[in-house]
């Protein structure tokens, strides 16, 4: 089924984009198939790797070989029951859906979301939720994926329903919908989620060209219906990683009342090495933007580390002895 009528080859993204597809990625594919929406393919202004949107949506040609079974933060070890996530004691990570809207080459859970399932929660939903019945310390649950707002509203609904019937006090919802299908954060779905609340919605937008008036627009729904929006940021070499991009972005993200959360380091999946920084360029950023930004447009600069390790936080200064100590 091609949902959000989807593009699925270069030559499409750019004949949208009104484009010159370029001959040598005309038949370049990748096994974590590349598709994206006509909205998003619009944004890209140059049919080459140095346009943000381009990069972040066609797969390079050193990607075609690259494997793909690669669980960079060992999620797959982490998981009690199929589809649920749990590396903290007190919440998980939900996958209810391996879809999404438009497929970002960056993808850390590509391993998981290349077969592009839509509604894997039928099947793991049941075994989850008899999970959790035993489990009640479990108080905050990610529902995640691929993106949940590929699914129909009343299936979304249900996931939601189930998991507060269930006694979870917290709810998040990941989705990159705002920035590669805003339309489709309705003010009618914003209105049926609201009845679940407390729901935080964790977006991902990485480049300012994201922020269109569309995006503004579904921001604006979740913020009126009462949801916190957070953002994660993957810094990503050629697309944002310097400091004049990422103010931009950030600045952009706060006047739309949404909270720049995360800077992610790019995790190192096979295939993605064009996207790689080295942590030194992300603590400089970081630095840079501390001296330009207010303290509510500076996100936490964050490395995820494989299994228990979790998410660590970065910075330019540490303590010792009861001193504070400035890293070169
Ligand atoms: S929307 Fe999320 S899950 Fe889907 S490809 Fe992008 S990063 Fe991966």
């Amino acid at each position: 089924m091609n949902t959000f009528n989807r593009l699925t080859s270069v030559k499409e993204v750019c004949e949208c984009a009104g484009l010159p597809c370029p001959a040598e990625l005309e038949a370049v594919s990748s096994p974590l198939k590349m598709f994206t929406t006509p909205y998003y393919a619009k944004l890209i202004k140059e049919a080459n790797f140095s346009d943000p949107i381009f990069a972040m949506t066609v797969p390079s040609p050193e990607e075609v070989n690259a494997k793909n079974d690669c669980d960079p933060l060992e999620e797959e070890k982490f998981m009690p029951v199929p589809g649920l996530i749990r590396r903290y004691p007190d919440r998980a990570v939900y996958t209810a859906t391996l879809n999404c809207a438009s497929r970002c080459r960056h993808c850390t859970r590509r391993w998981q979301i290349i077969e592009g399932k839509d509604s894997v929660w039928k099947e793991t939903l049941p075994k989850v939720l008899e999970f959790l019945k035993s489990h009640s310390e479990i108080e905050e649950i990610i529902i995640s994926g691929g993106d949940p707002l590929t699914l129909p509203d009343d299936e979304l609904i249900e996931i939601v329903s189930a998991f507060k019937r269930q006694g979870i006090k917290v709810l998040r919802l990941g989705t990159r919908m705002p920035v590669t299908f805003p339309m489709r954060v309705t003010k009618d779905l914003c209105q049926k989620l609201k009845a679940y609340s407390p729901i935080w919605i964790q977006t991902h937008f990485n480049h300012p060209v994201e922020v269109t008036p569309e995006a503004c627009e579904a921001l604006k729904n979740l913020v009126e219906a009462g949801f916190p929006v957070n953002n994660q940021t993957v810094l990503l070499k050629g697309v944002n990683d310097n400091s004049h991009t990422l103010e931009k972005l950030f600045r952009l993200l706060i006047q739309n009342s949404v909270r720049p959360y995360y800077l992610f380091q790019c995790d190192k999946i096979p295939g993605t090495e064009r996207f790689w920084t080295s942590l030194e360029t992300g603590v400089q950023i970081m630095k840079e933007l501390r001296e330009r930004l207010s303290g509510i447009a500076v996100p936490t600069f964050i490395v995820d580390r494989p299994a228990l390790e979790g998410k660590v936080p970065l910075s330019y200064a540490g303590a010792k002895n009861n001193e504070l100590v400035f890293f070169e």
